[in-house]
C-alpha cells in the first residue's frame, strides 16, 4: 500500500515538470530562421523570379499548416502553441525577399505568419523535421505562371483574423559600422548623357548628395568618388572605394539609350558574359570616356589574377545580387517605375572589384521623357533616396546576420 502511494507520488512528481514544459509556448528561434532563395543557377537568380525557401527554427515540434492565398499572393503558415510576442518580422533573415511579412496570434493557441510573395508561387514542398528536441519547418516555394497560381479556395475565410501589422519603430533603422562609397558617374569634361540643358553628370551628383544626407542620418559612413563637377577615372573610382574601406560601392547613372530601348530604374551587377545589347552599349560608353581621358584600360589581366578575382567574387557576387534585389523590391514598394528587367548583368568596369559588393544603379534613362521628369522632380528623388537608403540598411542587417552565422 505504502509502496503504491510512493510510486504514485513519484509518477506525479515526474509528470509535473513535463506537463509544465508542454504548457509553455514553443519559441521561434529567429537566428536559425530565414527566408532565402532556393538553390538555383545564377541566371535564374539574376534574371528570373526565384524559388524561395522559408525555414523556421522552433524549440520543439508543433502542429502546423501552410497554404497560399491570393490577391495579393501570400503564403500563410499557422503554428500551434508558438508564442511570437516580441518577435519582430523585420529581424527575420532575408525578410526583404518578400514585399511584406506579418505575424501574430491568430486564434487561441495558434500563431499565424503571413508572407506577401513577390509573385505567383506554388508550395513545392513543406515539412517539419525534428532535430533532437528542436524542429525545423521548411516550406519550398516555386514561381509559377499567373494562370497556374492556385490559392486556397476558401481564401476569404483564410483572410479573416489576419494579425495586425507588427508595430514598427518610428525612426528609420540605422546601420552603424557600414561604409558605403557613392559614385556619381561622369563629371568634369564628361557630362555623360544629355537632354536639353540637363546633363547626366549633374543629375546624378544632385541625387548622390541627397542620398549621402539620408544615409548619414542612418549612421552610415559615406565616401564619395566625387562631390563636385570633376572627372574621375573608372579605376580611381574603385580605388577610392577600397581606400575608404567601403563595404559597398554604388555607382549612380542616368544614361541615354536610343528611343524606346530603356525606361525605368535598372540595377546592374557584374556579369562579364552578359550579351545584352543595351548593357554592352552602356559599357562601351562608360569606357570610351576613360579612353578619351588618356587612360589605358587594363584589358590584359593575366590568367592568375583573373582566377584569384573569380575566387574572391564567388563570395562577393551573391552579396551584390542580394543588394540589387533589395534595391528593386524597395523601389517597387515606394512606387518607383522599374525597367521590365530591373536587375541585369553587365560588364561595367566599375563593378569589377572582386572584394567589394558593387552595383550600378541607372536611376532612370535621361532619354526617356518620364524618367527625365522624375530625375528633375525633388519629390520623386526623395522617394528614390528613401528606397535606396532602406535597401542599404536592410542589406547591412542581412550582412551582419550572415557574418554572425559564419562565426558560429
Ligand atoms: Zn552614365
Amino acid at each position: 500500500m505504502r509502496l503504491r502511494a510512493l510510486l504514485l507520488l513519484l509518477v506525479l512528481l515526474l509528470a509535473a515538470p513535463f506537463q509544465a514544459a508542454q504548457a509553455e509556448p514553443a519559441r521561434l528561434a529567429l537566428g536559425g530562421s530565414a527566408l532565402t532563395p532556393a538553390p538555383a543557377g545564377w541566371w535564374q537568380r539574376v534574371f528570373g523570379p526565384e524559388a524561395l525557401q522559408l525555414q523556421l527554427a522552433l524549440d520543439r515540434p508543433v502542429p502546423w499548416r501552410a497554404f497560399l492565398v491570393g490577391d495579393p499572393a501570400r503564403l500563410v503558415v499557422d503554428l500551434q502553441g508558438v508564442d511570437l510576442t516580441g518577435q519582430d518580422p523585420a529581424q527575420l533573415f532575408g525578410h526583404d525577399m518578400a514585399p511584406a511579412i506579418r505575424w501574430g496570434s491568430f486564434r487561441r493557441g495558434w500563431s499565424r505568419l503571413v508572407i506577401e510573395l513577390p509573385g505567383p508561387y506554388r508550395v513545392a514542398r513543406a515539412g517539419l523535421r525534428t532535430q533532437g528536441p528542436e524542429a525545423r519547418l521548411r516550406v519550398a516555394l516555386e514561381p509559377v505562371a499567373p494562370d497556374d497560381f492556385s490559392p486556397r479556395p476558401s481564401a476569404a475565410a483564410a483572410l479573416r483574423n489576419l494579425p495586425e501589422p507588427a508595430q514598427m519603430p518610428e525612426a528609420p533603422p540605422r546601420a552603424p559600422g557600414l561604409t558605403v562609397t557613392l559614385d556619381p558617374g561622369h563629371g568634369g569634361f564628361d557630362p555623360g548623357a544629355q537632354a536639353g540643358t540637363d546633363t547626366e553628370a549633374a543629375l546624378v551628383l544632385t541625387f548622390a548628395l541627397e542620398l549621402r544626407r539620408a544615409l548619414e542620418a542612418r549612421g552610415v559612413t559615406v565616401a564619395m568618388t566625387r562631390d563636385s563637377d570633376v572627372y574621375v577615372r573608372l579605376e580611381d573610382r574603385m580605388t577610392a572605394a577600397r581606400a575608404s574601406g567601403s563595404h559597398l560601392l554604388m555607382s549612380l547613372h542616368a544614361d541615354a539609350l536610343p528611343q524606346g530601348q530603356a525606361a525605368g530604374a535598372t540595377v546592374y551587377v557584374w556579369n562579364p558574359a552578359s550579351d545584352d545589347r543595351a548593357a554592352a552599349q552602356l559599357a562601351l560608353r562608360h569606357q570610351r570616356d576613360d579612353l578619351l581621358a588618356g587612360m589605358n584600360l587594363r584589358g590584359q589581366d593575366d590568367a592568375l589574377a583573373m582566377a584569384l578575382m573569380d575566387f574572391a567574387r564567388m563570395d562577393t557576387q551573391p552579396r551584390s545580387e542580394a543588394f540589387a534585389r533589395l534595391l528593386t523590391s524597395r523601389m517597387a514598394l515606394r512606387g518607383i517605375g522599374l525597367h521590365g528587367r530591373p536587375v541585369q548583368g553587365a560588364a561595367f568596369s566599375v563593378l569589377k572589384s572582386p572584394d567589394i559588393p558593387s552595383v550600378l544603379l541607372e536611376l532612370g534613362f535621361i532619354s526617356d521623357q518620364t524618367d527625365l521628369a522624375n530625375l528633375t522632380d525633388p519629390e520623386w528623388r526623395a522617394r528614390m533616396v528613401e528606397a535606396v537608403a532602406e535597401a542599404t540598411t536592410g542589406w547591412w542587417r542581412d550582412e551582419q546576420a550572415r557574418a554572425g552565422l559564419l562565426r558560429h
